[in-house]
């Protein structure tokens, strides 16, 4: 079973967030890069399909990345994966959705899959857009959401979140899967999986290996961020003061009703 997942490198979340007002891009220098959140919960799901697999199952993770931020891979690999690609060359600054996922899926071509994992959502841009875009470019079908995963007999069956339960869906293999934060706990890298992460492969793949028929980076972007700002200040909290019991129920309740929650 070969499993390739998705890795976007990311801001730490818990970084204040900075816009260039130049270039109108995430400033991601002065924080410290680390693996998209969602992104780990993808990755456990790839590594728990492997140990079930067992044989010679393998976890490749990729990502398109800058050259220098490669290194923040090795944390997957100390979780578990077997080795990396990543995606680096400077024709794709400037990539919009649109461009992103047309060279992430051309680099995903180049490797041999049974399952693509992919994050869902990212804690940078957020726009969600990306698996279906892959799946569309790779002519993958798309199963979102997984909060359960199994594979027999060679399909994919999973149990899909909604606001409501959820569904069962199977589909056959190659497929493109996301996960829900639902799906478990991402596992801790033990100090064996550190030490062993050092010697595992983070190979590179730039543009020139790719022959892309369309642009990409900044020229190849259909989309312009045209501006942004950040939100409105939040307005003064109300203090609504009441004594225990019927009085302070009953304000809560007035209180809940002029907002109209109630
Ligand atoms: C005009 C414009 C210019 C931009 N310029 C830049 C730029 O110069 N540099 C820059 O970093 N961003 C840039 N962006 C943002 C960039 O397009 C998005 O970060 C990218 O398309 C991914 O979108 P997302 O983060 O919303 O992914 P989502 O769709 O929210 O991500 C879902 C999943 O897709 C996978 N995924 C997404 N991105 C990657 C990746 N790079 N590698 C591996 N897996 C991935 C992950 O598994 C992730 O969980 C630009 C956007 C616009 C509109």
């Amino acid at each position: 079973m070969k499993i390739v997942v998705t890795v976007k490198l990311v801001p730490d979340p818990n970084a204040e967030k900075r816009i260039d007002a130049a270039t109108k891009r995430l400033v991601r220098t002065g924080a410290e890069t680390v693996l998209n959140p969602y992104d780990e919960y993808a990755l456990e799901a790839g590594l728990q399909l492997k140990e079930r697999a067992g044989g010679d199952s393998r976890v490749t993770v990729f990502s398109m990345a800058p050259e220098p931020l490669r290194e923040t891979l090795r944390k997957a690999l100390a979780m578990g994966a077997d080795d990396a690609v990543v995606l680096s060359d400077p024709g794709l600054q400037g990539s919009d959705v649109w461009a992103t996922a047309y060279a992430v899926a051309a680099a995903l071509r180049k490797l041999d899959f049974d399952l693509l994992i992919v994050g869902g959502l990212t804690d940078d841009s957020s726009t969600g857009a990306v698996p279906g875009a892959l799946a569309e470019h790779l002519g993958l079908p798309c199963v979102t959401n997984a909060r359960k995963v199994t594979i027999a007999d060679g399909r994919l069956e999973i149990e899909r979140e909604t606001d409501v339960g959820y569904q069962t869906v199977r589909s056959p293999l190659p497929a493109l899967l996301t996960t829900a934060l639902t799906f478990g706990e991402p596992r801790y890298a033990s100090l064996k999986g550190i030490m062993g992460a050092k010697k595992k492969t983070i190979a590179t793949t730039s543009l020139a290996e790719l022959s892309l028929d369309l642009g990409v980076g900044e020229s190849g972007s259909k989309t312009e961020l045209r501006s942004f700002a950040p939100p409105a200040p939040r307005g003064k909290g109300r203090i609504v003061e009441a004594g225990d019991g019927p009085a302070g129920a009953a304000a809560i309740f007035e209180f809940l009703q002029e907002k109209k929650l109630i």
